[in-house]
């Protein structure tokens, strides 16, 4: 990528807008950050599906944002890209903080990147909605990945991001997918509903696992054990091999009492070492086996469109109830509504029901 691409053209444009988008644009080599114009739909366009990743940085944040004035102008430019996606690896990652998750993207994405493909890092951080903190960490994190021209790394989006745990995760995935990336690994870290979402978003969830098994599995959620599609143990390696390779067979024996997988998946359980590069290509070897037999039965296609729906049905669900919060008659009437129904006083349903009709809805 040249230093080029990352220039803005400067006819000024009718789009633009203000405020500034949500997440700061990348500091150039020193000097301060000169204020971005907004470009056109055709420039985000054109920009994207050319690979240009300053474009692309600048249409995550376009998509991610939540300013009214943005909104027009990220759907078309969704739509617009939308037949460009669909060509990934969507790859879920989860572990506990300090399993090796950052040093296991940034090996993985360094060994794909080498092998000729084009790797885009996302995050779902349940913290970052919540707290404003971070769980996965705004440390600086895999420095060698993200000066890699083949890789993107996106951070998590910025605190108080609507649009439930996922924030827009799911649209930066479609948009890195329009610009080639052809391998998307997110993410994420075993807190609320963070892995179901991520697995919801995409094909394939790897849960990483410390060695250790006998303290461990007490630890996990069960749920976890059934929607991993391949369990690894990391840091498989000095002292702690014959460790890993024990808490690899516990795993295995639970996965055995579990019901088969759709496509008849039976999930992989081995060891690896990020730390030193042994055993990711026997994952990326599953993974690539998952796809495609995935493909070859459709189911991939099939989940892909389940996954759409509930996409939509879940935007549909935050919004309305977004929208009906904010309407003038609910915010008056909520709380002494909520200290009826905390009270005993009012059935939760007839509440329900008083709620809905103030909206027009009941
Ligand atoms: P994260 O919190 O899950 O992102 O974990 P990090 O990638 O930051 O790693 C946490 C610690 O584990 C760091 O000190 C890493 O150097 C170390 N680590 C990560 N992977 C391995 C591994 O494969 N083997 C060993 N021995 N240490 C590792």
């Amino acid at each position: 990528m040249s230093a080029a691409d990352e220039q803005q053209p400067a006819r000024p444009s009718p789009l633009h807008v203000d405020p500034a988008p949500a997440t700061p644009p990348a500091r150039r080599r020193g000097g301060p950050v000169p204020r971005r114009r907004r470009l056109t739909l055709d420039e985000y366009a054109d920009g994207v599906r050319g690979g240009r990743r300053g474009v692309l940085a600048q249409a995550i944040t376009l998509v991610e944002s939540n300013h009214p004035q943005h909104l027009a102008q990220a759907q078309e430019l969704l739509t617009r890209l939308m037949p460009g996606t669909g060509g990934a690896h969507r790859i879920g990652i989860t572990g506990v903080p300090g399993v090796g998750k950052s040093t296991f993207i940034e090996r993985f994405g360094l060994n794909l990147t080498g092998a000729g493909h084009r790797v885009a890092v996302l995050a779902v951080d349940p913290s970052s909605g919540l707290t404003g903190g971070s769980i996965l960490g705004d440390k600086t994190r895999m420095m060698e990945l993200s000066a890699e021209p083949n890789a993107f790394i996106r951070p998590s989006p910025s605190a108080g991001t609507l649009g439930g745990v996922a924030g827009k995760t799911r649209e930066a995935m479609l948009v890195c997918e329009a610009a080639g990336f052809d391998v998307i690994l997110i993410e994420t870290v075993g807190v609320g509903q963070s892995e179901t979402v991520v697995a919801e978003m995409t094909d394939f969830f790897l849960a990483l696992m410390l060695p250790g098994a006998g303290d461990q599995l007490q630890g996990i959620k069960r749920g976890l054990l059934e929607f991993a599609d391949l369990i690894a143990v990391n840091k498989a390696d000095g002292p702690n091999l014959d460790a890993a390779r024990r808490a690899a067979a516990e795993y295995r024996s639970v996965l055995h009492l579990l019901p088969r997988r759709p496509g008849n998946w039976s999930p992989p359980v081995l060891t690896c070492s990020a730390r030193d590069n042994s055993g990711l290509d026997e994952i990326w070897e599953a993974i690539r086996e998952h796809h495609a037999q995935a493909e070859q039965t459709g189911l991939l296609e099939v989940r892909r469109r389940e996954q759409f729906l509930r996409w939509m049905w879940s935007m549909v669900d935050d919004q309305l109830q977004a929208r009906l919060r904010a309407h003038p008659h609910i915010r008056s009437a909520l709380p002494t509504l909520e200290d009826e129904v905390r009270a005993g006083r009012l059935p939760p349903t007839v509440a329900a029901h008083r709620l809905l009709e103030a909206f027009g809805i009941s």
